[in-house]
């Protein structure tokens, strides 16, 4: 049996998300808010990596950030050592509404739209996928129903899935269970889990509940 040892102090593989020394401020006419002062954090592959913190501490800014909603006033994000700078479909997120879906659109609609959108996929292969997906969510039954008729559990489920069919490099959600009754949030961080253990994205977590951070994370920053 051969054991492979790694070299005492070799280097740890790259991170794929960097977030080095970052400042995020919202400039009105009249005053400056810091949302985030000097952040660093980095984020490896399959790692479900929780960002925990109190309302207020500028959590959503930084999400909003490493979506490339809005840009560092000071430090920076790279991808793949690559610098941030707009949005992209390598980082999709999940938000904690549940109206982000289009209501005029079925469940798989709402999944293949940003695949078709995007140009990545032709029609049959989108639809391929997203009946993966939604199966892998547990779906399956209600690939044809409006979003108005689901419950909220279920809609954070095809918002997922819609994320998850992007195959980006990292999803980023934004306190997705938050109001959601405590046992549809507990079974859905359960579901969540089940999901990384199947497909293993890399994760990026939002949330203020200590309990949701142990429960979901690998890691926690
Ligand atoms: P969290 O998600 O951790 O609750 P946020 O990132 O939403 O925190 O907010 C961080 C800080 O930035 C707070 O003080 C909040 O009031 C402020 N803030 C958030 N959004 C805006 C905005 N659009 N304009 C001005 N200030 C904002
Ligand atoms: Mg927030």
């Amino acid at each position: 049996m051969a054991h492979i040892t790694p070299f005492p102090g070799a280097p740890a593989p790259a991170p794929l998300l960097s977030v080095d020394r970052v400042s995020l401020e919202y400039r009105t006419p009249d005053r400056v808010v810091r949302a985030t002062h000097r952040v660093s954090f980095d984020v490896h592959e399959a790692d479900r990596f929780v960002l925990l913190g109190a309302s207020g501490c500028g959590k959503s800014t930084l999400l909003k950030a490493v979506a490339g909603f809005i840009e560092p006033t000071e430090g920076e994000i790279r991808l793949e050592d690559r610098v941030v700078c707009g949005p992209g479909p390598d980082r999709i997120v999940v938000f904690q509404e549940f109206d982000q879906l289009p209501p005029w659109k079925t469940v798989l609609d709402n999944v293949t739209f940003p695949l078709l959108a995007s140009r990545r996929l032709g029609r049959r292969e989108a639809r391929e996928r997203a009946l993966d997906v939604l199966a892998k969510v547990g779906l399956s039954k209600f690939v044809d129903a409006y979003p108005h008729t689901l419950s909220g559990g279920m809609k954070q489920r095809v918002a997922i899935a819609r994320a998850l069919a992007m195959q980006p490099r990292v999803l980023l959600m934004d306190e997705p269970f938050a109001a959601l009754d405590a046992l549809t949030r507990r079974r859905m961080q359960e579901e969540l889990l089940a999901l990384w253990e199947e497909v293993r994205f890399t994760l990026l977590f939002v949330t203020h509940s200590i309990e949701e951070a142990l429960g979901v994370g690998s890691r926690i920053g």
